[in-house]
């Protein structure tokens, strides 16, 4: 019986991070086109037709219509999809993390201590929706636009009321922990990072405390690094292209918020 109530509760719950990664999917065209993201209809990107409620059911739609536009027939790019996806696991790691019972209390910095696991999961869903966006707007437009930045640091600030397991000293030395070496990097070598990837770090300083954003910026520099070389291998880029690290860096984020505690504890256990 508690098997069969698991296996509904987690289908409520990846349906319902596929409907908000759908709207994400709306942010991520919208807010780099300075399109309104509240009002508006949807609309085709090819043919600009308006989408009626059966072409907006996430995934289904996409399935049911051959991965193509239902009025001018042009093939939809899965990436769509994918967000949708992407919500839809994200909201189960949230709700695994808090909610779930027995929560995974131990991957997360924000959780001992914790009194409010709704609220928390709450928060720590939204910051991944935020990430999630940002990811796919700098991939897109190699710009992590502000509101988002600032979005986070609103987040980062409402943290220190749902997690007061990393303390405020913590949050405040994370501010500029990775942020202002990444500022001083980019001074002495032009382009190393962007200003968004430097607010980026700043605001997830403050979300994470300086131990969580170290292990974020660590994550991130991997990933990307691995991605750089792929892409010298791949595309045979001179060495100077510039690629969009943002999300290689949300994705470090993420991977802090999730599993922080558990890595800064594994490494500090060398010492
Ligand atoms: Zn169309």
């Amino acid at each position: 019986m508690q098997i069969a109530l698991d296996i509904v509760s987690y289908g409520v719950v990846f349906a319902f991070g596929i409907t908000i990664g759908s709207f994400l999917n709306v942010l991520i065209y919208r807010i780099p086109h300075k399109l309104d993201f509240v009002r508006g209809r949807s609309f085709c990107p090819n043919c600009e037709h308006r989408l009626g409620p059966a072409d907006l059911v996430p995934i289904f739609s996409y399935l049911a219509l051959g991965r193509k536009c239902r009025y001018c027939k042009k093939p939809i790019s899965p990436r769509y999809m994918i967000v949708e996806l992407i919500g839809g696991l994200l909201a189960v790691g949230a709700w695994a993390t808090f909610l779930a019972n027995p929560p995974l209390l131990i991957a997360n910095p924000w959780l001992v201590g914790n009194t409010a696991p709704p609220l928390a999961a709450v928060l720590f869903f939204l910051v991944l929706c935020i990430l999630l966006t940002i990811s796919f707007i700098d991939a897109d437009t190699m710009e992590i636009p502000d509101g988002l930045v600032i979005a986070l640091l609103v987040c980062g600030v409402l943290a220190i009321v749902v997690g007061p397991e990393v303390t405020l000293l913590s949050r405040g030395i994370g501010l500029f922990a990775v942020s202002v070496p990444l500022l001083v990097l980019t001074l002495v070598i032009p382009n190393a990072f962007g200003g968004g990837d430097i607010k980026l770090m700043a605001a997830a300083g403050l979300l994470l405390g300086w131990q969580g954003v170290l292990v974020a910026f660590f994550i991130g520099i991997v990933l990307g690094g691995v991605y750089g070389v792929f892409l010298l291998a791949t595309r045979k880029k001179d060495g100077k292209g510039l690629f969009a690290f943002g999300p290689a860096l949300c994705v470090g984020i993420a991977g802090a918020l999730f599993f922080g505690k558990l890595i800064a504890d594994w490494y500090l256990g060398f010492f």
